[in-house]
């Protein structure tokens, strides 16, 4: 069995968050978002904010508690994602730091937004889909981003295209994935 690398702990404002209990290498999986995929809107509302993206208008949903439950966000983060599910370290984690990924980089629907107060010198303050990140940002992560958005452009007719996502998110008056600020994920919020 692997060793346990990673523990829920509070993370100031923002809840609990997801520590590193021992120094991680870069590259390393420290969170597989696994589950099965579902469409937004079977999922109920109240989980929302803690959906992962996999695909436009297709989420999973981490299992309550897990490290995907309580993964933050950070504008300058120390991981990225890798593929469709995986979240890798960008670089070697000590003791006792947060993992953080930036939500941008799995958010395909451009009415997504959230606050954010990370703290990080590059904090954007507000926090939009990948296709709100300027071109300098979407560069530095490259492929480090949700599999999906990289994917060709689906044509009109196709299901799950960019556009149709847009239509869908219309239907709604908040975003799917994590709507409160960085506070709004915490234990309480369950
Ligand atoms: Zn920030």
């Amino acid at each position: 069995m692997r060793r346990r690398i990673l523990r829920i702990s509070p993370a100031g404002g923002k809840g609990d968050g997801v520590f590193a209990l021992a120094e991680i290498p870069a590259g390393t999986v420290v969170v597989n978002f696994g589950g099965k995929e579902r469409w937004i809107w079977d999922i109920p509302k109240h989980l929302w904010k803690r959906c992962f993206q996999v695909g436009y208008d297709r989420y999973v949903v981490p299992s309550r508690g897990s490290f995907g439950w309580y993964l933050n966000h950070s504008c300058e983060p120390n991981c990225a994602i890798r593929g469709e599910r995986q979240i890798v370290t960008l670089r070697s984690i000590l003791p006792g730091e947060e993992l953080t990924f930036d939500y941008s980089t799995n958010v395909g629907w451009n009415g997504y937004s959230m606050d954010c107060s990370c703290g990080a010198r590059a904090c954007r303050e507000s926090i939009g889909s990948y296709w709100s990140l300027d071109e300098g940002t979407r560069r530095k992560y490259g492929r480090s981003v949700s599999a999906y958005l990289l994917a060709p452009e689906p044509d009109e007719k196709g299901s799950g295209g960019r556009s149709q996502s847009r239509g869908a998110a219309a239907r709604y008056s908040s975003s799917p994935r994590r709507t409160a600020t960085r506070t709004g994920r915490s234990r309480s919020a369950d």
